[in-house]
């Protein structure tokens, strides 16, 4: 469903991800970990068009993309927003549009990207809003939403493109300690529907429980991936030993 392939990125002399190989099958959920920097969010933002890499290949369901080739860099505007749309971005901050209802918000997408009549759009977005948990604030502004509130919303707008994978990038790390707890039974019930997900996250206890597959990353390579039991409570590399060690 996701496979990537030898993937680079540099900021001019800095290289950020080196030749990272991964590979997420259908209905997966990965989390991905590792220290500040390492270049968690960069991948997610590659695999997201939001970051042009500089060379390997991505593929997502039936789109594939070789950077070596330069290929990503002469894709039209409509071209990458239709890309982005199948893969559904979540971030830390969570960048609703301050002037636009909830339910607005998440209609959005569809009607300006995928041109879904707005009737359609708003029936989709009330859908999406009542599976978070937040058809009755459809009419709220999200400056009267509470962060965890905000992020449902944010989590409700990417869903509305229909993406075929989504990638949560610290969803719930700019939240209050008593709001993490909803948006994580969200990501929880999106993993228990069969939604393809990359997460990258801090909470460890949640990687363990809900993701598959545990990715460690540092200094832009995977240092270690395999089942979630085994690496978070049996890491086989000594640095993702001394990285866990910090959580416990
Ligand atoms: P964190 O846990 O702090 O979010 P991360 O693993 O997500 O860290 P990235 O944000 O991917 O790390 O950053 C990886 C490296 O790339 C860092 O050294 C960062 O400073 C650098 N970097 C990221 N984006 C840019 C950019 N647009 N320009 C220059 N350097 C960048
Ligand atoms: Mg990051």
């Amino acid at each position: 469903m996701i496979e990537i392939n030898n993937l680079s990125k540099r900021f001019g002399d800095h290289v950020v991800l080196k030749d990272i190989s991964l590979r997420v099958r259908k209905g997966a959920v990965v989390a991905m970990i590792g220290p500040s920097g390492s270049g968690k969010s960069t991948l997610l933002r590659c695999i997201n068009l939001l970051t042009m890499p500089d060379g390997g290949r991505i593929r997502v369901g039936e789109r594939s993309m070789d950077f070596d080739s330069g290929e990503g860099r002469r894709m039209h505007e409509k071209d990458l927003a239709s890309y982005r749309a199948t893969t559904g971005m979540v971030f830390q901050h969570f960048n609703l549009f301050p002037h636009m209802t909830t339910v607005q918000n998440v209609m959005e997408g569809p009607v300006t990207v995928q041109k879904v009549p707005k009737a359609r759009a708003h029936a989709l977005a009330m859908e999406l809003l009542t599976r978070v948990g937040l058809a009755e604030k459809a009419n709220a502004y999200p400056d009267m939403l509470s962060g965890g509130q905000k992020q449902r919303v944010a989590i409700a707008r990417a869903l509305a493109l229909r993406p075929s994978v989504m990638l949560f990038d610290e969803a719930t790390s700019a939240l209050d300690p008593e709001l993490v707890g909803e948006v994580l039974a969200v990501i929880k019930a999106l993993a228990e529907d069969g939604m393809t997900m990359i997460l990258v996250t801090h909470e460890i206890a949640f990687a363990r429980e809900v993701a598959d597959e545990v990715i460690f990353m540092r200094d832009g390579v995977v240092v270690e991936s395999g089942p979630a039991g085994q690496v978070i409570d049996n890491p086989a590399q000594a640095a993702t030993q001394s990285f866990l060690a910090r959580f416990n």
